[in-house]
């Protein structure tokens, strides 16, 4: 058997323990004779998985008990119309950070439910840093400030909150969730797709502080409403439940493994530096994101020659790093790094791409 690495934005690398753990438990979870994915999800064995991933959730990411911890389905793209039905219901008016492609989108979606403003914006700089904000930026009656925390496909990530003063922030943490340690308290509300750094497709995860729930617009669909998920503990219809046994592997290996996001972080950071120290110096290839906004998860770069980029990407694939090339709408590199990929996958990379720009820079 041989193991790639996987470089994709999402779905992504999984932690090779939780997979062999999931590989032994498959046909027999714990003595029960059946795979997780078959369990009733109101039996007892299934009631006591979720239970447990909700409490590891906030034992591990430190989520004060006056937050909702929310399983659901329909990908981050679904929280894009879900947060303004639940959320843009005081003044109907919320402010937008344009960082990038799904902020753009977050944006376009809540227009269609209120007085959406998009209050800063980076598409002059073709996102490659993040609009820079004050407390004048926002509304201050406005319901709620939204970003994008980590820009997957920009590479460009928040290295601190904007200032919105008493507007509550909202956020979008699809691939930076679990990434490093997040003051949870400084927001409404946090969603993420868990496809990224938490569990396979499927789930969709949000953290929401308990005074944000309950405030639907009329019309809003019974699967849109916050509280109708929180009033049934995220069991109001079928969750996906077996993405959710395997976020409580990640969770275990988070925890246990790793020893918690401060050392996760300790570990992203010098996985990126790694790779971001190389781009620096090298002749070949550049970093596209602003220095000051570097992700630690999505490294952006280029070589500046389109047809170089796809001879990389292509002798990249050949040789065991697959899904490096940039997203279908900016082209280039990228190199998703999230908490899965281990160490020892970016310190063959570089070697790797040391190689090629050996063989392929002639200046
Ligand atoms: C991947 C991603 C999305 C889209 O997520 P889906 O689960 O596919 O809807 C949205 N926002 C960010 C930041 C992402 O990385």
């Amino acid at each position: 058997m041989a193991r790639v690495y996987n470089f994709s934005a999402g779905p992504s690398m999984l932690p090779e323990s939780v997979l062999k753990k999931a590989a032994s438990e498959m046909l027999d979870y714990q003595g029960t004779g059946e795979s997780v994915m078959e369990m009733s999800h109101r039996s007892k064995e299934y009631d006591a998985i979720i239970t447990e991933t909700q409490a590891l959730l906030r034992q591990v990411m430190g989520i004060p008990d006056n937050y909702k911890v929310l399983f659901l389905q329909g990908g981050a793209s679904s929280q894009f119309a879900m947060v303004p039905l639940n959320l843009m219901t005081g003044s109907g008016k919320a402010d937008y950070i344009l960082s990038g492609q799904f902020s753009t989108k977050a944006y376009q979606e809540a227009c269609r439910y209120g007085d959406a403003a998009a209050a800063a914006s980076s598409k002059e700089q073709n996102f490659t840093c993040i609009p820079a904000t004050d407390r004048s930026t926002f509304r201050p009656d406005a319901d709620y400030v939204h970003i994008c925390m980590n820009n997957t496909i920009y590479g460009t990530t928040w290295k601190e909150l904007p200032d919105t003063g008493k507007v509550p922030l909202v956020a979008d943490v699809s691939s930076c969730i679990l990434s490093e340690p997040i003051d949870v308290t400084k927001f409404a509300c946090l969603y993420a797709g868990a496809q990224k750094n938490m569990a396979p497709a499927g789930l969709t995860v949000v953290i929401i502080r308990e005074d944000f729930i309950g405030h639907a617009k009329e019309n809003c669909p019974a699967m849109f409403n916050y509280k109708i998920h929180a009033d049934n503990d995220s069991m109001y219809n079928t969750p996906p439940t077996y993405s959710i046994y395997i976020c409580k592997l990640v969770l275990e290996w988070i925890r246990d493994e790793i020893g918690g996001l401060e050392a996760m972080k300790a570990r992203n950071e010098k996985k990126a530096a790694l790779l971001y120290d190389y781009l620096d110096e090298s002749k070949l290839f550049k970093p596209t994101a602003a220095q000051k906004d570097r992700s630690i998860m999505n490294v952006t770069f280029v070589t500046g020659d389109p047809e170089l980029d796809k001879k990389f990407v292509a002798e990249g694939a050949k040789a065991g790093f697959i899904n490096i090339k940039g997203h279908r709408s900016v082209g280039g590199m990228r190199a998703s790094i999230y908490n899965a990929m281990p160490v020892e996958g970016i310190e063959k990379l570089v070697s790797f791409m040391k190689a090629f720009e050996e063989e392929n820079c002639h200046a």
